[in-house]
């Protein structure tokens, strides 16, 4: 009886440990994504496709430009998303541009 006691303890510890380790895996969720209908995309002119972008309305922009070579952006190269400063905790896509384009130097 004592050892069956005891197995049990343990087996509930390892499920208790277990569990914890699950809820704390899914509380660092990826980075989510910038909307272009977020207020400081829309402000920005953000789009996550560069080559969607509106020459029209965004006269800076020119072609070949996007997060990837601007010097705002902290993904990696080959990354398909990135942080970007400007949008807080949000990653933007490697492809997509904003008016706050800053060529890497
Ligand atoms: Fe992309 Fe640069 Fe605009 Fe950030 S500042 S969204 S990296 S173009």
């Amino acid at each position: 009886m004592k050892s069956n006691r005891r197995t049990f303890v343990i087996h509930t510890a390892v499920g208790a440990g277990a569990l914890v380790a699950a809820c704390m895996a899914q509380a660092q969720p990826k980075p989510a994504l910038v909307d272009e209908k977020d207020p400081q995309a829309t402000a920005l002119g953000y789009k996550a496709d560069a080559t969607k972008v509106d020459k029209t309305k965004q006269p800076k922009y020119a072609a070949g430009q996007d997060c990837s070579n601007c010097a705002l952006y902290q993904g990696k190269p080959g990354d398909a998303a990135g942080g970007c400063p400007l949008y807080g905790g949000k990653q933007v896509s490697a492809k997509g541009w904003c008016s706050a384009y800053a060529k890497k130097g």
